[in-house]
């Protein structure tokens, strides 16, 4: 059975006073009941890690994500921060290769195969991010694209290491727009994703992984997507802002 997963990215928002609200309100809103066997994580500015790290130590299937991080483990790269850091403060999770990242940070998929040796090696669990641009989408070639996302910044690792992989896949058409991918767009996506990890890896290693759909998921629309068979969960950005919306979302999941 593949772990259902709702991440939750907040991005660059919230104050460290709203940071606090939102976490204690989520804490409250996803009990146990909410949450039968979903993990919730959520991935914070890393500035808020350590405070928040002591708001969900009563809440164990709600965990907290970073960001990002570096690829090297220490060193002269003023303003970033590494997995090992990440590690020694017992942050479970790292998001990494956003479309934002890759965008606006130039982001390769080679250095991004750097980033997911030190969160493995560093016991983290990445969120692998991949998905196509709308012009990509255009193309008939589009499943491809994300297909190469794939290969270029994981096929390196070992079957082990890729069941420590979770994949979102995020059309970045997608992202912030109010436009999702319809569930038929998100499930074929996932299933040719699913299939591409099965052909270098086995069925059974295929099936064992977590792909995430991320891309205006709301309280909406979020039931209809993880029905799909091959859509083990989300990666909620806007609607992770706030409480109400998001506990729909984790409940949605169930
Ligand atoms: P939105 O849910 O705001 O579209 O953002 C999706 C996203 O980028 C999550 O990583």
């Amino acid at each position: 059975m593949r772990k259902k997963i709702v991440a939750g990215n907040w991005k660059m928002n919230k104050t460290l006073d709203e940071a606090l609200s939102l976490t204690s309100e989520v804490v409250h809103m996803i009990n146990d009941e909410v949450l039968g066997d979903v993990e919730v994580v959520l991935c914070v500015p890393s500035l808020y890690l350590t405070t928040l790290s002591k708001y969900v130590e009563n809440a164990p299937k709600i965990i907290l994500g970073a960001q990002n991080c570096h690829e090297k483990a220490s060193g002269a790269f003023t303003g970033e921060i590494s997995a090992p850091m990440l590690k020694a403060i017992g942050i479970p999770y790292v998001i990494l290769g956003h479309s934002e990242r890759r965008q606006y940070f130039a982001e390769t998929g080679a250095q991004l195969a750097a980033k997911v040796d030190s969160a493995l090696e560093n016991g983290l669990t990445p969120i692998f991010c991949c998905g196509e641009s709308l012009e990509q989408r255009q193309n008939e070639d589009f499943i491809e694209v994300v297909k190469t996302q794939i290969s270029e910044s994981l096929f390196h690792l070992s079957a082990e290491q890729l069941q420590a992989v979770v994949i979102a896949y995020e059309p970045i058409w997608a992202i912030g727009t109010g436009l999702t991918a319809s569930a038929e767009q998100a499930q074929d996506m996932h299933a040719a994703l699913r299939a591409h990890l099965a052909g270098k890896y086995g069925q059974a290693v295929a099936d064992s992984i977590s792909i995430l759909y991320g891309g205006s998921v709301g309280a909406g629309n979020a039931a209809e997507l993880f029905a799909c068979p091959d859509v083990d969960g989300g990666l909620v950005g806007g609607a992770s802002l706030k409480s109400r919306d998001f506990t729909e979302i984790v409940k949605a999941r169930q």
